[in-house]
């Protein structure tokens, strides 16, 4: 029997490409930090939400203190950076990050809303001339549906979108990018892509995202972390 393969999957159909932890918190706790009452969607009132707006001030204070240098850049991650996935969470009890193929399925429905306030931090960051670069160990197979949902939650074009390649022959910036080894990992795919962009002369000003495993590594003049509580990305 030929089993189905998920773009989620490795190219070798065994292990998935991310691997999820868990957070630490409950789903009661979860859901209360929120703002989820029962709805299955995030509350406008939320903590979690004045803590997104809190961090998005802070990177707002940074960067309007630049004087925008030639190709200065702003990469932010995608998945509960600049989209949410906190309608498959709650349906799932905070525990279906593992179920390869349904969490597929939902991000490929290109259904995910954007992280509020997001959308409209970039477009502000865009108008004062920072290049942005979209940076997310999706895999590269769903590439278009990223961007796709990218653009109907109301980005605009990025300069590009970076997503992990799955199978070789891997773009020359990645040449210790190696599956099924520590140089595989979220970080090692991140910082040598953000090395890339350094090296096409780029000045990353400000990297944001979700997980310590996308501000890792050098190659930006400052990090920004956005709240999870849903799960952990090693
Ligand atoms: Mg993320």
């Amino acid at each position: 029997m030929v089993k189905e393969r998920s773009p989620m999957s490795s190219s070798a159909g065994s292990a998935p490409l991310l691997r999820f932890e868990p957070s630490g918190y409950t789903p009661a706790q979860v859901r209360s930090y929120y703002g989820d009452s029962g709805s299955g969607q995030i509350a406008a009132a939320s903590p979690y939400l004045a803590d997104v707006r809190s961090v998005l001030d802070d990177a707002q204070v940074w960067l309007g203190e630049y004087q925008v240098p030639e190709r200065a850049a702003i990469v932010l991650d995608v998945d509960d950076t600049a989209l949410s996935t906190y309608t498959y969470g709650a349906a799932t009890d905070f525990a279906g990050w593992h179920d390869v193929h349904p969490f597929a399925k939902y991000v490929m429905s290109c259904q995910m809303q954007a992280v509020a306030g997001v959308p409209e931090f970039a477009h502000w960051a865009a108008e004062r001339g920072f290049a942005l670069f979209y940076l997310t160990s999706r895999p590269d197979q769903i590439h278009q549906i990223t961007l796709q949902n990218l653009l109907e939650q109301g980005y605009a074009e990025p300069a590009q979108l970076f997503c992990k390649p799955g199978t070789q022959p891997f773009p020359e910036y990645l040449p210790a990018l190696v599956e099924g080894t520590s140089s595989h990992s979220t970080v090692a795919f991140k910082t040598a892509t953000r090395a890339h962009l350094q090296a096409q002369g780029y000045d990353v000003i400000a990297n944001i995202g979700d997980q310590q495993s996308d501000l890792e590594g050098a190659y930006a003049r400052r990090t920004f972390k956005l709240p999870n509580r849903m799960y952990l990305l090693p």
